[in-house]
C-alpha cells in the first residue's frame, strides 16, 4: 500500500511526542483548552525552535526540513490547533527574533523560545487593519530611552497564554508600513500591557486566540526587535517563513486524514458490499490523493527556494495559497465520504474541515496572496 509519509530520520521522536499531545485531546477540543505540559514537551524535541540554528538554542534544520517535521507531526497528532500554535510561535516569533533581535534581546529570550520555557504571540492584526496591514493604528512614541505604545490587536494566536509578544507599531506614519513600522518584543514581566482570555472558534479548538491591549505601555528602546523602521520588513520576512512552512501542517493533516478514511472506506459495509467498492469513492480518494502529491510538490519547491534565497516571497504567496486551498477543497470533499458520522461534534472530517478554513484567511488570506502574486509579476 502506498505510504504517504516519507520516513524521516526524526519519525520515531515526533511520532512519541505527537502521541504524547495527542492524550485528553477530545476533551481539549471540547472544552477549546489549552495544555502547557504538552508545549514543555515540545520544547524538548525543540520545535519551537526547529529553523533556528543549535547555537543560539535551537534545532539548526532548514526551510524543507523544519517543514517536514512539521508535517510529520500533523500527520501522527490529531490536534491541529496545538500544531498551529507551535508553528505559528517558530515562523513568526522566533524566527523574526533570530534574523533582527540584538544580542542582548536573543540572548535573554531566544533559548527559552525554542527550549519550550516560554510562548510567543505575533500580534499586528487591528479591527480596522486586517488584510490591509498598512492600516494600523497602533502607535509608539519615543520619548527619551522609551516608547509609548498604544493600540489594540485582535485575532492574537497563542495571546492568551503568552509570555511575550512580537508587536508591530506605527512609529512614523509618514513613512507608512516600509520605514515607519516598529517591531517590538514586549514581556508580560516587565511590560503593562493586557491579554484578553480566549475567544471560542469555529476551528484549531486547542490555540488559544485572544486580544492585547496597549495603554500607555512603557518600553525600554532595547525592546525593539531590529531598528526603529525596520518592522514592515521584519513582517514580510516572518510571513515569508509562516507562508511556506506553517503548510507543512496542513500536508500532514491531509496525509493523516487520507489513511484514516482510507481505513474506513474499506470497513465501512452497507448490505453486503464495502463502500469502497463503488468507481465513485475510488475516484474521489484519487482525487484527494492528487491534491495531496501537488501540495507536496509545491511546498517542498517552495522550502527548498527559501533555502536559497531568504526573501522567496513569490515562491511563498504561490505555495501558500495553492495548498490552503487544496486544504479547503480536501476537507470539504472528504467529509462527504462519512455522511452523518461526521457530523456529530469533534468528528476528525469535521475538525479537519474548520481547520482548513482557517488556512485560507491566517498569514493573509488568498485574495492578499493574488495581490502579492501579481505585484510580483508585475501586473499590478
Ligand atoms: C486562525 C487565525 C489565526 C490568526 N492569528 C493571527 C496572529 O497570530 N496574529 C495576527 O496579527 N493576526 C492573526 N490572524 C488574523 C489574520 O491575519 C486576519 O484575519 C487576516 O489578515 C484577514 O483580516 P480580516 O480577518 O480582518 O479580514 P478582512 O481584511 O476584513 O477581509 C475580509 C475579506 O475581504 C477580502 N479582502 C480584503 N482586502 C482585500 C483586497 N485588498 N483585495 C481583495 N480582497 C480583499 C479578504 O480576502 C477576505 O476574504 C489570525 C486569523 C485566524 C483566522
Amino acid at each position: 500500500m502506498n505510504k504517504l509519509l516519507q520516513k524521516k530520520e526524526w519519525d520515531q521522536e515526533i511520532k512519541e511526542l505527537a502521541e504524547f499531545i495527542n492524550r485528553g485531546f477530545g476533551k481539549r477540543a471540547e472544552e477549546q483548552s489549552f495544555n502547557r505540559d504538552n508545549w514543555s514537551k515540545s520544547g524538548k524535541s525543540k520545535i519551537q525552535g526547529l529553523s533556528i540554528p543549535q547555537r543560539e538554542g535551537g534545532r539548526g534544520l532548514n526551510a524543507l526540513e523544519s517543514s517536514q517535521v512539521l508535517e510529520t507531526l500533523a500527520y501522527y497528532c490529531e490536534d491541529g490547533g496545538f500544531c498551529f500554535a507551535l508553528a505559528a510561535h517558530l515562523l513568526a516569533c522566533s524566527m523574526p527574533l533570530y534574523l533582527y533581535g540584538s544580542d542582548e534581546l536573543k540572548s535573554k529570550y531566544l533559548t527559552k523560545m525554542c527550549d519550550g520555557s516560554l510562548i510567543a504571540a505575533n500580534a499586528i492584526t487591528e479591527a480596522q487593519s486586517g488584510s490591509d496591514v498598512f492600516e494600523m493604528n497602533t502607535t509608539a512614541v519615543k520619548e527619551g530611552d522609551y516608547y509609548i505604545l498604544n493600540g489594540h490587536k485582535i485575532y492574537i494566536t497563542n495571546a492568551p497564554v503568552s509570555d511575550v509578544v512580537v508587536i508591530y507599531a506605527m512609529t512614523n506614519p509618514i513613512k507608512g508600513f516600509f520605514g515607519g513600522i516598529t517591531a517590538f518584543l514586549l514581556d508580560q514581566s516587565l511590560h503593562n500591557y493586557e491579554l484578553t482570555s480566549r475567544e471560542n472558534k469555529f476551528g484549531l479548538k486547542a490555540v488559544m486566540m485572544g486580544q492585547v491591549i496597549l495603554n500607555d505601555v512603557k518600553v525600554h528602546k532595547s525592546h525593539v526587535i531590529g531598528q526603529e523602521g525596520g518592522g514592515g520588513r521584519i513582517f514580510n520576512t516572518s510571513m515569508i517563513w509562516e507562508k511556506t512552512c506553517l503548510s507543512g501542517v496542513h500536508l500532514g493533516s491531509m496525509k493523516r486524514l487520507f489513511s484514516q478514511t482510507r481505513d474506513f472506506l474499506k470497513s465501512r459495509k452497507l448490505g453486503n458490499h464495502r463502500l469502497s467498492s463503488h468507481q465513485v469513492i475510488q475516484h474521489k480518494m484519487s482525487e484527494l490523493y492528487a491534491l495531496i502529491v501537488s501540495s507536496e510538490a509545491v511546498l517542498y519547491n517552495a522550502a527548498s527556494r527559501l533555502d536559497e534565497n531568504p526573501n522567496a516571497d513569490l515562491s511563498a504567496s504561490t505555495s501558500k495559497m495553492i495548498i490552503s486551498e487544496n486544504y479547503k477543497r480536501f476537507a470539504s470533499d472528504l467529509i462527504h465520504l462519512y455522511g452523518a458520522k461526521a457530523f456529530v461534534d469533534n468528528h476528525p472530517a469535521a475538525l479537519l474541515m474548520a481547520d482548513s478554513v482557517a488556512s485560507t484567511i491566517y498569514s493573509g488570506t488568498s485574495e492578499i496572496q493574488k495581490n502579492i502574486i501579481s505585484k510580483h509579476l508585475g501586473i499590478i
